[in-house]
């Protein structure tokens, strides 16, 4: 198994806030690798500094063994990390196609958009209907849908998913990472971070517990899933 992501003793802070202290973990190519952790734990730390939208005060994060910390967010993108951020964000005042068209920006021109419209359309049926419709009234989880969409656009080597099951119907969590799991099947390589731990292990070749912006646990899915600690602080008991 190959390293795609290595992050590496990193540690942000807000201030005097220690957000993120001395975390390491891998990403595999290929792999669905969770990271679970309570509200305030540091997760969409850890996501925001990938994408390089927050600096750290120490540690390496490599991407394709390439130190991505000194590039800017456009070359992180171009260079392979797209992200689906929390709260889904999509554009309103935007179709859902213009929205998905947004997700090219990077790629430069000589792109045929049709086919890439093709492509993400054949995964997200439910966006083809859509596609001529403000998105900013679709529901929840097809916002959801569009913004996986349009990071898919991207055609990034690595996906990272920051809560994609927040605020989302029970029907619509398992629509999602049925989803996610498909698009791993695809062969796309997945990091998510998720207060949500049954469906985000369920999931998962590997996942990691974040507590007070440390690594305090890691294992496969199934192993944190039928650990008692994990069970005990994030699957009630
Ligand atoms: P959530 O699930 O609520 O998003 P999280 O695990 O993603 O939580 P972070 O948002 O990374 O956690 O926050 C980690 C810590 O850093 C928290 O104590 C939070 O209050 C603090 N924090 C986050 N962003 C900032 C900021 N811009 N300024 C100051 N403190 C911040």
């Amino acid at each position: 198994m190959s390293a795609l992501l290595t992050v590496e003793n990193l540690n942000v802070s807000y201030g005097a806030i220690k957000a993120v202290q001395d975390v390491n973990f891998v990403v595999n190519n290929n792999e669905i690798v969770s990271l679970i952790g309570a509200n305030g734990a540091g997760k969409t730390t850890i996501l925001r500094t990938i994408s390089g939208l927050e600096k750290p005060t120490k540690g390496r994060i490599l991407f394709e063994n390439q130190n991505i910390l000194t590039m800017n967010s456009e070359r992180i993108v171009s260079s392979g990390v797209a992200q689906v951020p929390e709260g889904r964000r999509v554009f309103s005042g935007m179709t859902v196609q213009e929205n998905l068209q947004l997700g090219t920006f990077t790629r430069g021109k000589g792109i045929n958009l049709k086919d890439e419209y093709t492509l993400i359309y054949d995964q997200f049926p439910i966006l083809k209907e859509r596609r001529n419709q403000d998105a900013a009234t679709l529901s929840g989880g097809e916002q959801q849908m569009l913004a996986m969409g349009r990071a898919l656009m991207a055609k990034p080597k690595l996906l990272l998913l920051d809560e994609p099951s927040m605020g989302l119907a029970p029907l619509f969590i398992e629509k999602v990472f049925d989803i996610i799991k498909n698009v791993n099947a695809q062969g796309m390589t997945v990091l998510i971070i998720e207060q949500n731990a049954n469906q985000a292990l369920k999931i998962a070749d590997r996942g990691y517990v974040l507590e007070s912006g440390k690594i305090t646990m890691t294992g496969t899915g199934a192993e944190l899933l039928a650990s008692d600690d994990v069970r005990k602080a994030y699957l009630g008991g």
